[in-house]
């Protein structure tokens, strides 16, 4: 992936990378402009937007991030269904116009539509009415997610904040929980490289895996193609990016770093405030260092 580093990237100041983030566009509270102008007020440089399953926050992120100076790389935060569960694999670096990504993409929105019926149906038997339209009222015309199904069942009182929503309702053997219909990890790992990205496994602890599940899907995803392993997460603790940096020197695989930010209502994660990559990682961003084409530089090359 060619990126166009700007000119705050040349300074001695080390570069912030933040390459885990949503918007409005799925889950996130923030509209893509307004999430990149925060992400520069927090001292970022180059900051991923990785909506669950759309693209479509992409252009409005791009357009303020050429205004406020900081690099997007277009990403995006594939569903997977993996062993019966969901594992969700990031694409960095992606161009939103693949044909082949798009028509992935638009199956999984699909799917993601009646799922949402689903539910509101579902919490309905279980005596909560009117949760499919309070959960498209958070949603504002975009997807559905379970985000916004506890965004109005703390609204309405029901539980004290989205931890309980979901550990109530919206997870397996609870009533509001429809297992996943996603896509598969080749087919996920394939529609991001035919858009040509890189995929990358996200908060690979959050899963709650073996090590030997852990193996097996980094094997699998491997042999697909993946890249890399989200080492540095919002959702993982400082033993958790130990562990995980191992985990990817050992296999080979770059090392990403995300916050994983949904918005200012999230207190534990804050923007700019990652810690680094261990020392024993290679930053999937170091390949991205494409030198900065200026002229004087072409023409001594010719
Ligand atoms: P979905 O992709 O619609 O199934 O929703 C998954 C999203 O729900 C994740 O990306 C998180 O933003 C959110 N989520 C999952 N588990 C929790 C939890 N325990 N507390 C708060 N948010 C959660
Ligand atoms: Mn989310
Ligand atoms: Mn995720
Ligand atoms: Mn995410």
């Amino acid at each position: 992936m060619a990126l166009v580093y700007n000119a705050r990237m040349t300074g001695t100041k080390p570069t912030v990378h933040d390459l885990h983030s949503h918007s409005t566009a799925s889950d996130g509270s923030l509209a893509p402009a307004e999430l990149v102008r925060r992400a520069a007020e927090a001292g970022i440089d180059v900051l991923a937007l990785t909506d669950h399953d759309t693209t479509d926050g992409l252009a409005e992120a791009e357009a303020a991030a050429r205004r406020m100076g900081l690099v997007l790389v277009p990403g995006v935060e594939i569903s997977v269904t993996w062993r019966k569960g969901t594992v969700h694999i990031l694409g960095l670096g992606i161009d939103r116009k693949s044909p082949v990504l798009q028509s992935g993409l638009q199956r999984l929105q699909a799917w993601r539509a009646w799922r949402a019926e689903e539910i509101g149906r579902r919490l309905e038997k279980a005596g909560i009415p009117d949760a499919l339209a309070g959960a498209r009222r958070h949603a504002r015309g975009r997807i559905v997610g379970r985000t916004h199904f506890a965004r109005f069942l703390v609204e309405s009182g029901r539980c004290k904040d989205m931890k309980t929503v979901f550990k109530r309702y919206l997870v397996k053997n609870r009533p509001g929980h429809v297992p996943g219909q996603w896509a598969s990890l080749e087919e996920a790992v394939h529609w991001i490289r035919e858009a040509g990205g890189q995929a990358v496994i996200a908060h690979p602890a959050r899963y709650g895996f073996t090590a030997t599940r852990l193996r097996e899907l980094i094997g699998e995803f491997m042999e697909c193609g993946g890249a890399g392993l989200e080492v540095v997460s919002g959702s993982h603790d400082s033993r958790d990016i130990s562990h995980m940096a191992r985990v990817a020197s050992r296999h080979g695989l770059l090392a990403s770093a995300g916050s994983d930010y949904h918005g200012p209502e999230s207190p534990y994660i804050q923007l700019g405030r990652l810690p680094p990559l261990p020392g024993d990682c290679i930053p999937i961003w170091s390949a991205w260092n494409a030198p900065i084409e200026t002229k004087e530089a072409s023409a001594t090359a010719s």
